[in-house]
């Protein structure tokens, strides 16, 4: 039998990697559902090519536009309807979409699908206790494809996270590991997108230039794995051949390293317990000769003092970290700031008494977020209009 699934944020990079490996293979799967935001001539091109009837574009403008030049498939505009293409539930969801908006649709999908991969990290960040509860009361089984992620889920295997004493994230430092401080205002924004070892969506790309991407991860790492903050740790690795160190306290170290892809980690969240073929890009095991791990220096990385102000418990301030810097990567793109302010103005932001308050608020609804969202992007927006 056909294995049904559906995919958010199809037209992304992770969409697309996710993609290539069913197209490896399209009589095993069948596509129930594809999204995208504006890009509905892609998504056209991708619903023709694996025959999928339903489609969503989240986007007013381009959905009317979508509407009104293809009458024969089902276009939605939100996630609203999901019981109109769902008869049953299908066997798995990727979540790829980009950012806070992802988080709607997580929440609608769980209760259609046996199985939900997220690559979408800020709901994991900011909502996670909300989407815990919809996974638990709807059964659904839950994977992460972030890299670093996937390999802490793949190194834990058969064994609780009480076992484990310290666990290390990989971070290749980006682009500009090996640039000094003082030139990275003079650099042109290709160089800062022009990541060493992954193509991905500009906005990760920014992100792991600044390594605030490292200090997402090391929250999504505590919500997934249910740790704290004091067993996980960012090691610089600039290969990035490693993406996960497992210290157990027995005195066993997993070392979790594949190939520079997503596609390693979304085929396996794909081919979880049926591996009927193999993708074929395995590592050359030479590369490891070379390590290079290093600390990371916080006065050259400053986003990861940020660490120190988040609660052990969720709450609303995750929620405001994570809309201020998506906001302040986008004045960034947008030329209206320098891009060391990013992480400077983050900080002292952070630092605002009206945002620590939010430290104490655990997020309990999706409207709670989407306010503390606007009004975050509001707030840093009006710094800056001029
Ligand atoms: P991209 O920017 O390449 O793609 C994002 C996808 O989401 C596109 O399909 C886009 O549609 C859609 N989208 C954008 N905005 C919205 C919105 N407001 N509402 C609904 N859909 C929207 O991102 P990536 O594929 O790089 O990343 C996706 C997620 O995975 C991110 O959260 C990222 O942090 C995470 N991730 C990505 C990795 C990577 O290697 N790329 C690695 C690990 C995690 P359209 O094309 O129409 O704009
Ligand atoms: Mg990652």
């Amino acid at each position: 039998m056909k294995k049904k699934l559906a995919i958010l944020g199809s037209t992304g990079s992770i969409g697309r990697s996710l993609l290539n490996i069913i197209s490896k293979k399209p009589n095993e799967f069948e596509i129930t559902l594809l999204s995208a935001h504006k890009n509905y001539k892609k998504l056209f091109k991708q619903a023709e090519r694996y025959k999928v009837r339903n489609i969503i574009i989240t986007n007013l403008k381009y959905f009317k536009i979508a509407k009104s030049k293809k009458k024969n498939i089902n276009i939605y505009n939100n996630f609203d309807q999901l019981n109109k293409i769902f008869k049953k539930k299908i066997d798995y969801t990727m979540c790829a979409i980009v950012g806070l908006d992802g988080l709607k649709p997580i929440t609608r999908i769980i209760k259609f699908t046996k199985k939900i991969a997220i690559a979408n990290k800020e709901p994991i960040i900011c909502a996670w206790n909300i989407i815990k509860k919809e996974l638990i009361k709807n059964k659904t089984e839950f994977v992460p494809v972030d890299s670093e992620h996937f390999s802490i889920w793949y190194g834990l295997q058969n064994k609780k996270t009480a076992e484990v004493s310290k666990i290390y994230l990989t971070a290749s430092g980006g682009p500009l590991l090996n640039i000094p401080k003082q030139n990275y205002n003079k650099l042109p924004l290709k160089k800062i997108l022009n990541h060493p070892n992954w193509k991905m969506g500009k906005k990760i790309t920014i992100d792991s230039s600044t390594l605030i991407n490292k200090v997402f991860e090391i929250i999504e790492a505590k919500n997934i794995f249910e740790l704290e903050y004091n067993k996980l740790s960012i090691i610089i690795h600039p290969k990035s051949y490693l993406h996960a160190i497992l210290v157990f306290n027995d005195g066993m170290i997993k070392i979790i390293a594949h190939n520079t892809t997503m596609e390693i980690p979304i085929y396996n969240t794909l081919y979880q317990n049926d591996k009927k073929f193999y993708l074929k890009k395995q590592l050359d095991i030479g590369k490891l000769n070379n390590l290079a791990l290093q600390r990371v220096s916080e006065k050259k990385f400053q986003s990861i003092k940020i660490l120190k102000k988040i609660p052990d418990k969720i709450s609303l301030f995750e929620t405001a970290l994570v809309s201020a810097n998506d906001e302040l990567v986008n004045l960034y793109l947008k030329k209206k700031i320098k891009y060391t302010d990013i992480i400077n103005i983050l900080i002292k932001f952070l630092n605002k008494n009206e945002i620590k308050k939010l430290k104490k608020i655990s997020p309990s609804n999706l409207s709670q977020i989407t306010k503390i969202n606007n009004d975050v992007r509001f707030k840093i927006n009006s710094l800056y209009i001029n």
